[in-house]
Parts: C-alpha cells; sequence; structure tokens
C-alpha cells in the first residue's frame, strides 16, 4: 500500500516537471507551429495527417521511379515515402532537415514509414538498412545525417539494424545543374565501401532523403552489388512522381 502511495507521488512529481518544462519550454510542431501534446513528437496529429503519402509500397516493383533507375542499376524495388512538390509539405520538410537541425523530425518519419511497411509483406526483405553517406565536410556541418536519420526511424520500427557501410571519398561541388550522364559519372566515383566492411549476400535497403534522377541512389546501389550485396531495394523519404 505504502509502495503504491509512493509511486503514485513519483509518478505525479514526474508528471508535474515535464508539465512545468513544457510552460517554459514549449514544444511546437516542426511543420505548422501549433503546440504539440505530450504523446505527439516533432510534427501534430494535423500535419501528420496531411502529409502526402504515396502509395509506391503498393506497387513497389513496378513503378515510375523503377522506370527512372532502369539501366543505372539493378535494384529490386523503388519506393518514396512521400511525394514531392515544390512548394508543398515535403518541401518543407526536406528543407527542415537540411537546414534547421531537425534530426527527431527526420527520425520521427522514418518511423512513420516503418509503419506504412510493418503493414505489407515486404518488410521481411532485408537485413540491413544503410543510409546515402554524406561527405564528412557537409556532417560536420550539419552535426547530422538526414538519411540516416530517417533509416534509424525506419530501423526502429522494423528491427532491423541500420549500419554506415560507405562512405564518400570526393567533395562534389552542388550537382543540380549538370545532366543526368555527367551527374553519373560524377557521383560514380566518389562512393566506396568502408574499409572493413562487408555485404556479401545482405538484402540492403538503401535510405536517401530525396530522389531527384536517381543517380545518387544508383551510384552507392552499384558499389553495394558491386561487393556482392545479394539484393538492393531504395527508399526515399521523398521523390516526385505519379503516385
Ligand atoms: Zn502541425
Amino acid at each position: 500500500m505504502l509502495r503504491n502511495v509512493k509511486q503514485a507521488f513519483l509518478a505525479m512529481r514526474l508528471f508535474l516537471v515535464k508539465d512545468f518544462l513544457d510552460l517554459i519550454f514549449p514544444r511546437n510542431c516542426d511543420s505548422c507551429g501549433q503546440s504539440l501534446y505530450d504523446s505527439e513528437n516533432s510534427l501534430c496529429l494535423v500535419c501528420i495527417g496531411l502529409l502526402p503519402g504515396t502509395s509506391y509500397h503498393l506497387r513497389a516493383f513496378d513503378n515510375d521511379l523503377m522506370d527512372k533507375v532502369r539501366g543505372l542499376s539493378q535494384v529490386g524495388l523503388v519506393m518514396a515515402y512521400l511525394k514531392f512538390t515544390k512548394e508543398g509539405k515535403s518541401q518543407q520538410l526536406l528543407h527542415l532537415l537540411k537546414y534547421r537541425n531537425k534530426p527527431a523530425l527526420a527520425r520521427e518519419l522514418g518511423a512513420l514509414y516503418g509503419r506504412v511497411l510493418l503493414q505489407t509483406d515486404l518488410c521481411n526483405r532485408w537485413d540491413v538498412i544503410v543510409p546515402v553517406p554524406l561527405h564528412p565536410q557537409k556532417l560536420k556541418r550539419r552535426g547530422y545525417n538526414q538519411s540516416e536519420e530517417f533509416g534509424l526511424g525506419l530501423s526502429k520500427v522494423l528491427g532491423i539494424p541500420l549500419q554506415n557501410l560507405l562512405e564518400r571519398s570526393v567533395f562534389t561541388e552542388t550537382q543540380t545543374r549538370k545532366s543526368r550522364l555527367e551527374r553519373m559519372s560524377n557521383v560514380d566515383e566518389v562512393f566506396q565501401l568502408s574499409e572493413g566492411k562487408i555485404v556479401q549476400n545482405r538484402n540492403i535497403m538503401l535510405v536517401d532523403d530525396v530522389m531527384t534522377t536517381g543517380a545518387t541512389l544508383c551510384a552507392c546501389a552499384n558499389v553495394l552489388l558491386g561487393n556482392n550485396a545479394k539484393t538492393v531495394d531504395l527508399i526515399t523519404l521523398a521523390a516526385g512522381g505519379k503516385i
């Protein structure tokens, strides 16, 4: 009896401390700025409901993203969680991840997509989640790799380990103005398997924040397949596409 009273008192005290902290440091939704409830993390439930989710998980092996990478890499499937539209919600989120120090937001988005994938037969396909690496200079400036954080959210929900198996060796300038082929040949040289890492016979989920031409992801996939990975699937937080 006394123990229960003590536990209740402790719980009450923790609750009060949390309320007090919320009062001094109010938590707000990263997307709309509204106050968050205790059960909410980086996004409020309204914003989660408004996320422009795709249905790629229903057509993972045959979709327009697969068409995009055909001929560039022999990947198993390609999917993206959110539909990318200029000035849309996904662009706002990607901007926050890149420039506003929001690793927890990336993890939450990964966890949300993990819950979507758990409803499908796909979730048993992978042995390991591998993020597309950032160049060390960028990593130092940003403090985290948003693709890795997205992957960590997926990892937690799907129960699949995340490992940093790739690294960039040469810094590339911004590649947005180059043609697809130039980008491909440019990025081809800059990824490699980290020293001592083995991917032989592994089924890999390769994750990145956004897919545009697919060149970066395919360059990474080719490194993994070239080192005898069994399968490589591409999963991104956002991509421009039809579904
Ligand atoms: Zn919100």
